[in-house]
């Protein structure tokens, strides 16, 4: 059996990773999304558990000391982390995990992880982009403001990703990030096992 993969879906806020990802996981039955802790508070729609784990900065700091994440990092005044244990383990049950985190993280999750697969996610203008997130109605005027002038500093981890999916219309991207899928699945370097079982099989009949 192959591990699962490990797939990191970034973008600038507004992208529509979230709309993607959620979409990714309903047609992909053996794919999980991790689910977060963050010490932001929830907001209407989230319940505890399903898009985050809500907790205070105490016991995320806890958290930190004991070594619980996979990675971590502060964005707009708040903490985001990575639980590690529920990561390692799907993967290892061959279950390919999602992971939607800001690029500060991804960088974490490249150097612990280098074999996970990295996306980032843009709509196809950053005048989308302000669109979106002005329609999504969830943030302040000035975190709006925030977002707006983060974005552009955000393009300038775009290297460090593997693809780059443009979000056009959701069923676009989601078909691009299957595609995606089946070709990391197909690697030479996944199937380390297979490959080496039909050259000793080869090499058993055939030499
Ligand atoms: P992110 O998670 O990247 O911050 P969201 O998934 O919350 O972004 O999407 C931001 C807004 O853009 C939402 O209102 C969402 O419905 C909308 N959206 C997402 N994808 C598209 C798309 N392809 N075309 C138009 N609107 C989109
Ligand atoms: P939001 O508050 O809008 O849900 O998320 C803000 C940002 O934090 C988004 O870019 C989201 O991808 C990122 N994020 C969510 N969970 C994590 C996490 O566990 N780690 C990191 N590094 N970023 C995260």
């Amino acid at each position: 059996m192959q591990d699962g993969l490990l797939l990191v879906v970034s973008g600038p806020s507004g992208a529509g990773k979230s709309t993607v990802c959620s979409r990714l996981l309903l047609e992909m039955p053996r794919m999980n999304l991790s689910v977060s802790v963050t010490t932001r508070c929830p907001r209407s729609a989230e319940k505890e558990g399903d898009s985050y784990f809500f907790r205070t900065h105490d016991q995320f700091e806890e958290m930190v000391e004991k070594d619980a994440f996979l990675e971590y990092a502060r964005v707009y005044d708040n903490c985001y982390g990575t639980p590690k244990e529920y990561v390692f383990d799907q993967i290892a049950q061959g279950k390919d995990v999602l992971l939607e985190i800001e690029m500060q993280g991804a960088l974490q999750v490249k150097r612990r992880f280098p074999q996970g697969v990295f996306i980032f996610v843009v709509p196809p203008t950053l005048s989308d982009l302000k669109h979106r997130i002005i329609k999504r109605g969830s943030e302040t005027p000035e975190s709006l403001m925030r977002r707006f002038s983060n974005a552009y500093h955000e393009l300038s981890y775009l290297d460090e990703y593997h693809y780059l999916v443009v979000n056009d219309s959701v069923e676009s991207a989601v078909e691009k990030i299957k595609a995606i899928i089946v070709a990391e699945r197909c690697r030479m370097d996944r199937n380390a096992k297979l490959r080496k079982k039909l050259l000793d099989e080869g090499a058993d009949t055939w030499a």
